[in-house]
Parts: C-alpha cells; sequence; structure tokens
C-alpha cells in the first residue's frame, strides 16, 4: 500500500518492483561506464578529488602563493616577533596539513610516471613555478620542472596553452634523467595526506624551491621523508679533500666529512639521491628504509 492509501493488486506491485530493480541495474551501469570513461587506462587511480574550479583557481594562481611563501620566509621581523611567529607557524602547520610533498629517488619517479602514463592520464610539464615567483628564469639549467598530472595537467594546458606541453611516458622519464644529472629533487605534491592524490612532481632546483628554502630557514614541513636513505662504502669514497661534491650537493645538509671521508646523518637524509648520481668514486647509494611506505605516490610505485 503507498502512504495515501492506494491498495495495489499483486501483479501491479511486481511490475513495480521489476521497474524499481531496471533503475537501479540502469544507475549502476551509468556509474560504471561513466567512471571508466574517466579513467580509460587499467592501471592505478589518481585521487584528484579536488573541485574542478580550485584545481583552475590553484594552477592559475600558484606562483602568487609561492611568491608570498617566499616574503613570509624572508622576513626576519616575523620570526623575531613571538606573536607574529605563532601566528605565521599556525598558517604554515594549517597549509600544509592540506598539501605537501613526498621525495622520491629517480627509480621511484621514472616508475611513477611511466605508470601514470599507463594508466591513461595526461602527463604535462611546464616552467616552476617558483622561478616564475621569483622572476628567475636560468639560461644554464632547465626551467620547465614542473611535471602535472591528470585533471590538474589538463588544467595546466588550459591555463598555460604557451608554457605548458604535453609530454609521453618516454619523455617524461627522459626528463627525469635529465633533471637528476642537474642535481634536482623529484618530490610529489598531494593533498590531506590521501593515498594516491598526487598532483605534481615538481623537479626543484635547490637554489630555486621556495618551499625547501621555507623548510630549511623556518621550519615548514614542505615535504616529508622519501623511503630510502643514502648509504656509502668508505672504501670507495675519493676523499672529502679531493672531491666533497655530495657535501656541496647534499640539499638537506645531511653529509658531513669524517676522517676525511664523506659520511651521512641518516636521520637528516631525505633519500633524494642527488648525492649519488654525482657521487666521484661510486661510492653512494640508497637503501630501502625497512617500513618505509609512500602515500602519494602509492599505487604507481611498487
Ligand atoms: S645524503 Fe643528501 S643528497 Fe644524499 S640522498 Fe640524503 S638527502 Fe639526498
Ligand atoms: S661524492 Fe662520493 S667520492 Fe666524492 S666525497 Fe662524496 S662519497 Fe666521496
Amino acid at each position: 500500500m503507498f502512504e495515501g492509501g492506494i491498495t495495489l493488486t499483486e501483479p501491479t506491485a511486481s511490475r513495480l518492483e521489476e521497474a524499481r530493480r531496471l533503475a537501479s541495474l540502469c544507475a549502476a551501469a551509468t556509474c560504471i561506464s561513466g567512471s571508466m570513461i574517466a579513467h580509460v587506462g587499467h592501471g592505478a587511480t589518481l585521487e584528484q578529488n579536488m573541485p574542478r574550479f580550485l584545481m583552475r583557481l590553484g594552477s592559475r594562481y600558484e606562483h602568487l602563493i609561492m611568491r608570498t611563501i617566499n616574503f613570509l620566509a624572508n622576513r626576519e621581523f616575523i620570526y623575531r616577533n613571538p606573536t607574529l611567529k605563532r601566528i605565521t607557524d599556525w598558517i604554515s602547520d594549517k597549509v600544509m596539513s592540506v598539501t605537501n610533498g613526498e621525495v622520491l629517488c629517480l627509480a621511484e619517479a621514472q616508475e611513477m610516471v611511466a605508470s601514470i602514463a599507463g594508466s591513461g592520464y595526461t602527463i604535462a610539464t611546464g616552467t616552476c613555478p617558483c622561478r616564475r615567483a621569483r622572476n628567475n628564469i636560468s639560461d644554464e639549467v632547465p626551467n620547465n620542472t614542473d611535471m602535472v598530472f591528470g585533471d590538474w595537467a589538463d588544467t595546466y594546458l588550459e591555463n598555460y596553452p604557451g608554457l605548458y606541453a604535453r609530454l609521453d611516458a618516454r619523455q617524461a622519464t627522459e626528463l627525469l634523467e635529465d633533471f637528476d644529472r642537474h642535481g634536482f629533487i623529484h618530490q610529489v605534491y598531494g593533498f590531506r595526506g590521501k593515498e594516491g592524490a598526487a598532483y605534481v612532481m615538481c623537479n626543484c632546483d635547490p637554489s630555486v624551491c621556495i618551499p625547501l628554502l621555507a623548510q630549511k630557514a623556518r621550519g615548514l614541513q614542505a615535504f616529508r621523508k622519501g623511503r630510502s636513505v643514502a648509504v656509502v662504502a668508505m672504501d670507495s669514497c675519493v676523499g672529502v679533500a679531493e672531491c666533497g661534491v655530495c657535501i656541496a650537493r647534499c640539499p638537506f645538509d645531511a653529509r658531513s666529512e669524517a676522517g676525511g671521508k664523506s659520511a651521512v646523518d641518516a636521520e637528516t637524509c631525505f633519500g633524494c639521491g642527488v648525492c649519488v648520481v654525482s657521487c666521484k668514486g661510486r661510492a653512494t647509494s640508497l637503501e630501502r628504509k625497512q617500513g618505509a611506505r609512500l602515500v602519494y605516490a602509492r599505487g604507481f610505485v611498487e
């Protein structure tokens, strides 16, 4: 019986039940086909749940956000004044609880972009927002190090058609190798600590990266450590006096001299691998930390 008090005969009720079942099946089929259209590949899924209008705004004005962080990080008076420091730290904590990065080594970065491309998502690259924020475009090192994925990449291609270009898997992996040779740090930025929520792989020039400078100078937790730690075969190290490249290049100040050779402070090391590619004596390698796991790159990297 309906709420209105109309009594249905048995055949009418069963026809209605059948119609209801059919409607549910249609709704389920629509959902499944919709998700298949949105994700045409067969691999892992990028968890990019940010509303499209926020993606448009974020990608359009990211360099201005970077400029603001740079401005705040460089204002000494803020950090000398306890109240201003507390307010700035509070805002930084809030922002970093929404978005931050995780460091990948070259092999992980390459595996990730191959997997993303294999899953049918867009990959594009364009000029690093930190460079744009600082008006620091280089003649010597690559500028187009901002590697964006999925819907986030599509919004960049819409917003900056002249600045961003689409990449296939081979182009993306080759570019990563080139960035690595230049001593750039691969790090994936995501949102809200959600697994697989990867939006961008920054390939940071340590002398330009604003979040890195804010992290080192002001303790901003811009990105977390990767899964690896650098280890040194002391017999192969040619010595700091003759070489010392790793100490000069380590973006996190995790290398120092010990008995003429170069040692690693495992607690400080982020596992970026910058010291591996530049090691003269091939003495440095990366070792996987026990129990370490990736969050934003999860699903795309074994
Ligand atoms: S020692 Fe420094 S350069 Fe080497 S992996 Fe660790 S953080 Fe990176
Ligand atoms: S780069 Fe390699 S060889 Fe050179 S000091 Fe560092 S560990 Fe030793």
